[in-house]
């Protein structure tokens, strides 16, 4: 096998005629696709080229089975990982059966539109909950720092088989975008009870009971479902199911997690900076991230949207959370991403698995309680929706000024003019203070770009601890905590692997 590379300008692919010239006359794969923006900005394809006889690696799915007379396991969470967790038990030969509190992906965006219009919090359907989970109206970025590649190309290869393009094979910043993410999820769902698995919407699961044979879980309305094992995929907003684990005496732990802003530049000033000045219509919209070091804490972007919106993302009244979302294009007029400092579970005294769920709870109500404030005291012309997010320019923020007018912003509820700078934790906010001037990206630090409160949701703020080789759960083995709010990943593929190796563990459990 041989090796080569080919750049191009931005605007076109290679040619057909070069990439078989240097292929020279082997059968070629294209690996990879990146845009290398450090000079004059090209596409750089990476290829590989197989001699004759040599064997071209190629993924093959594994079939999906009927299972409607097969054991069940039950799966609560319809997100990532509990939908890549059902795909695998019907490659296993088990019967996935899926209950999901929110709606089916379709139906949620009318609770989403009403979220952002009105400030009305549906706690069941919402941008975390529901078909497709926190990630279904995202900017549906899919890298990972996970180093398990087989599994990655798995997940990869899975998205592009119900309806993802393929860039997002050789892309090395693959993503999918909230305007394509709803059909794919759909799709999933569609393969899974095509195939005798079963998905319940609205089954807010309230209890889960045990035995030697086997798991029920009970639901908020009434319903009862029970199953050979249990994956427990609910994400890491549900803080109801870690009430419900600890009501039944589960083990639950304290887990570190990152909190701070929202950042919204706008777009056209990213794309200047990171080409050098050389953007032209048809470049993809320009990325950034940055990690800093401030008072021994990661101060670290996360989570860019280029070309993106920002959105709320309670998923309690009373609460200001935000986070943001792309269409595939990635074609809108702002950049954001939330920056965020590292919390500690020493950062907080006490030994209650809760406390870091509970400061970032606090934080979360601090921002609309401020914003409350203003509305209830009569401040003029300043936005009504209770959604409304405190927000400051960034060179204000860190001089610790209040900004006098607020630059445009996609966020639809609206910005209040706010001291960010007290309303955020102390840890939080000094180490943002110090963290933003030293951003090495030109033009980074500008009161052009203003930050809005809070970006909290960024992994669980606890774990549910597992047996690290059966991954069953260590206060009840029938059940497997997964996903990103047992605290066993972060992210869209890193979520749907750790479903994949939940089903993994369990269908070894069952079929033993
Ligand atoms: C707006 C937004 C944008 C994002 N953008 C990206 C991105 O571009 N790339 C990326 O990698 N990550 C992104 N993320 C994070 C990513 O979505 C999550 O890391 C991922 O979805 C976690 O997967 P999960 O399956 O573990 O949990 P979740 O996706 O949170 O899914 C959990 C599911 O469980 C359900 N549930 C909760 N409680 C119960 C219960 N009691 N009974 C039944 N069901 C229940 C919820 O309704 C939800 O559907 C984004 C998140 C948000 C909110």
């Amino acid at each position: 096998m041989k090796e080569f590379e080919i750049t191009c300008p931005l605007t076109r692919e290679p040619r057909l005629k070069e990439i078989e010239a240097r292929a020279g006359g082997m059968k070629w794969v294209l690996k990879k696709r990146s845009v290398d923006a450090r000079k004059e900005p090209v596409w750089r394809y990476q290829y590989e080229a197989y001699a004759p006889g040599e064997e071209v690696p190629e993924y093959v799915q594994s079939p999906y089975l009927d299972v409607y007379d097969a054991p069940a396991v039950l799966i609560v969470g319809a997100g990532p990982a509990g939908m890549f967790a059902a795909l695998k038990l019907l490659t296993l030969g088990l019967k996935p059966v899926v209950l999901e509190r929110g709606k089916n992906v379709h139906e949620r965006k009318v609770d989403m539109a009403r979220l952002s219009r009105e400030g009305v919090v549906n706690p069941d359907s919402n941008y975390c909950y529901g078909e497709g989970g926190a990630g279904a109206f995202s900017d549906g970025k899919l890298y990972t720092r996970s180093s398990k590649r087989g599994d990655i190309r798995e997940v990869l290869h899975q998205l592009v088989d119900f309806g993802a393009s393929k860039d997002i094979l050789i892309d090395a910043h693959p993503h999918i975008g909230s305007d394509k993410l709803p059909g794919v999820v759909e799709k999933i769902r569609n393969c899974v009870t095509a195939h005798g698995g079963e998905y319940y919407f609205g089954a807010k699961v309230s209890s889960i009971e045990s035995s030697k044979e086997g798991v029920t879980a009970r639901c908020a309305d009434g319903r009862s479902f029970s199953g050979k094992r249990l994956i427990l995929a609910a994400g890491h907003s549900a803080r109801d199911v870690y009430e419900m684990l600890q009501s039944r005496g589960g083990a639950l732990e304290a887990k570190g997690f990152a909190l701070g802003v929202r950042v919204e530049h706008p777009q056209e000033k990213i794309n200047y900076h990171q080409y050098h000045g050389t953007w032209k219509p048809g470049y993809p919209a320009a990325e950034y991230s940055f990690v800093e070091q401030v008072d021994g804490r990661g101060v670290f972007s996360f989570c860019m949207c280029p070309g993106g919106i920002l959105v709320p993302s309670s998923t309690e009244p009373r609460t200001v959370v935000l986070n943001g979302m792309s269409n595939s294009g990635r074609s809108g007029k702002f950049a954001n991403a939330g920056v965020v400092v590292q919390i500690e579970p020493e950062d907080v005294p006490g030994e209650n698995p809760f406390k870091l769920m509970d400061f970032q709870q606090a934080v979360e109500r601090r921002m609309f309680d401020w914003c409350e404030e203003q509305r209830c005291s009569g401040v003029k012309d300043i936005p009504q929706n209770p959604m409304a997010a405190p927000a400051q320019r960034m060179e204000d923020f860190c001089l610790g000024k209040i900004s006098k007018k607020m630059p445009p912003t996609s966020y639809f509820p609206g910005v209040i003019s706010a001291p960010l700078h007290e309303l955020l934790p102390p840890v939080v906010a000094q180490r943002l203070q110090k963290a933003f001037p030293r951003v090495k990206m030109k033009g980074y630090y500008t009161n052009a770009a203003l930050l809005l409160g809070v970006e909290s949701r960024t992994s669980s703020p606890v774990r549910v601890p597992r047996d690290p080789d059966t991954l069953e759960y260590l206060s009840d083995s029938m059940i497997y905590p997964c996903g990103e709010g047992a605290g066993y990943s972060g992210g869209i593929v890193s979520s749907a692997i750790d479903g994949i190796r939940c089903a993994q563990a369990a269908a070894a459990a069952i079929l033993d």
